[in-house]
């Protein structure tokens, strides 16, 4: 562990921030997972499934823009969309032509996304569904599955934090509830004793997909939410149009209430919507809830629908709308994952790697604890438990030329071919760096 840092801070120094950036960023980064001791790398650019730092070494990027590019980086079509719609203007300060084209075409590959609202980030598109579901059904309360990620918002991280180190509101946790993860019995009890609004989850699996999807429990929840009358809300921000072109609600045939979208849905640019049944979205411009009372949700954000954001997207949505660019993603996430495991296991090191679909997930120290390697293995716990080896590989990784986030990857189009060899060829290098 201390050599590889020691390597990291000698090799990798030039591609640390300048001198006087520290004093500049808070933590020295823009993002808590991009922290690295002492100084994480700074790149410059990125080109498919390629980046480059400040000093000019190159990496294999397995972070794909935290999963928000399927298509790489500076896809052609992508460059060129965002580049004709910024000689128009790139923010009109009123409804724009490209909201509607983006909402159109969001809505033939989501069906379920009837009524759709923009928002700027995956974060508000959360934090609006569980206001809008508030307000649909008159009703204060939400469940949330543990593990789940849905953004930094209070409501989204209640009960995840000690509310005074971590700045959230003290009250948050009171109307949220957090049930295990494919337990749909504790969802069951909490919607037939509280006010329930809605279940919101990642039906893709926890946190990026570390958990398994299962048609089972999500056509169950969408039976017990029918039953009680709360609303199901899908937060598909990562597996939206990256497990298929309808998202896992295609795949498991269950239609949510609302949908929340963001990344890919926004074509690798800021911004994040809202879709779902008409009634229910409709509470953003008045009329009555479920139970007859008039309501009205404020809803307001300086780059809601933002036009760079909707020429990326829809050019991202035409070349992701017939499921081939899914299939190589996976293809591809397949090989690397047999690549990895492969390595590991020639090094004799105690590292193992699943995927669902293509987002691949590292599990450091699941042999060691016993559990077995299948997609139920808790990634998360792992990643706490074992945070100091997490940041070794990382950083032996990043020598190698790799990057990643610290336990997970996603992939795109743009790892077919050559790259995916050489990203295997790093991961090797750098089990052999761990050995040492
Ligand atoms: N929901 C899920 C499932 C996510 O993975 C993320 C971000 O990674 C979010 C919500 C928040 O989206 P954003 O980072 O755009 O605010």
């Amino acid at each position: 562990e201390a050599r590889i840092e020691a390597d990291y801070t000698a090799g990798l120094r030039r591609a640390g921030p300048r001198e006087e950036a520290e004093p500049v960023l808070a933590g020295g980064v823009a993002h808590h997972s991009w922290r690295m001791s002492p100084f994480p790398v700074v790149f410059a650019r990125g080109s498919g499934g390629e980046k480059w730092d400040v000093a000019g070494r190159r990496y294999i990027d397995l972070w794909m823009g935290h999963g928000s590019l399927m298509l790489g980086n500076a896809h052609p079509a992508v460059v060129e969309a965002v580049a004709k719609q910024m000689q128009l203007g790139q923010h009109l300060g009123g409804a724009h032509v490209m909201q509607y084209a983006w909402a159109e075409r969001i809505r033939e590959l989501v069906p379920s996304c009837e009524y759709i609202r923009f928002t700027a980030s995956g974060t508000e598109a959360t934090l609006l569904a569980l206001r809008v579901a508030r307000a649909w059904t008159g009703r204060p309360r939400i469940v949330r599955v543990d593990g789940h990620f849905h953004g930094w918002h209070d409501e989204a991280l209640a009960h995840a934090l000690p509310k005074k180190q971590s700045g959230l509101n003290p009250g948050v946790d009171e109307f949220i509830t957090l049930v295990p993860p494919l337990d749909t019995g504790a969802v069951l009890d909490e919607l037939a004793e509280r006010d329930v609004a809605a279940i919101i989850l990642e039906p893709g699996g926890g946190s990026a997909g570390s958990l398994p999807w299962s048609t089972q429990y999500l056509a169950t929840l969408r039976r017990i939410a029918d039953l009680h009358g709360a609303l199901l809300i899908f937060d598909e921000v990562i597996s939206g149009f990256r497990y298929a072109p309808g998202g896992v609600q295609a795949l498991a045939g269950v239609r949510p209430d609302l949908t929340v979208l963001a990344k890919i849905a926004a074509g690798g640019m800021p911004g994040g919507l809202v879709g779902g049944r008409r009634e229910v979205l409709s509470v953003v411009s008045g009329g009555l809830s479920a139970v007859n009372e008039p309501v009205h949700v404020v809803h307001a954000g300086t780059f809601n629908g933002f036009p760079l954001s909707a020429a990326a997207a829809l050019a991202t949505l035409d070349l992701v709308a017939d499921g081939t660019t899914q299939a190589t993603a996976e293809r591809v996430t397949c090989t690397l994952v047999a690549g990895i495991n492969a390595a590991a296991e020639a090094a004799d090191l105690d590292v193992r790697a699943i995927h669902q679909s293509s987002i691949f997930h590292l599990l450091i120290g699941a042999l060691d604890a016993g559990d077995p390697i299948s997609p139920g293995t808790a990634a998360i716990r792992l990643l706490r438990e074992r945070a100091a080896d997490y940041a070794t590989l990382r950083r032996a990784l990043l020598l190698e030329g790799v990057d990643c986030h610290m336990s997970h990857g996603w992939l795109s189009i743009a790892h077919d071919g050559p790259l995916l060899d050489e990203a295997i060829g790093g991961f090797e290098r750098a089990f052999a760096r761990v050995r040492e």
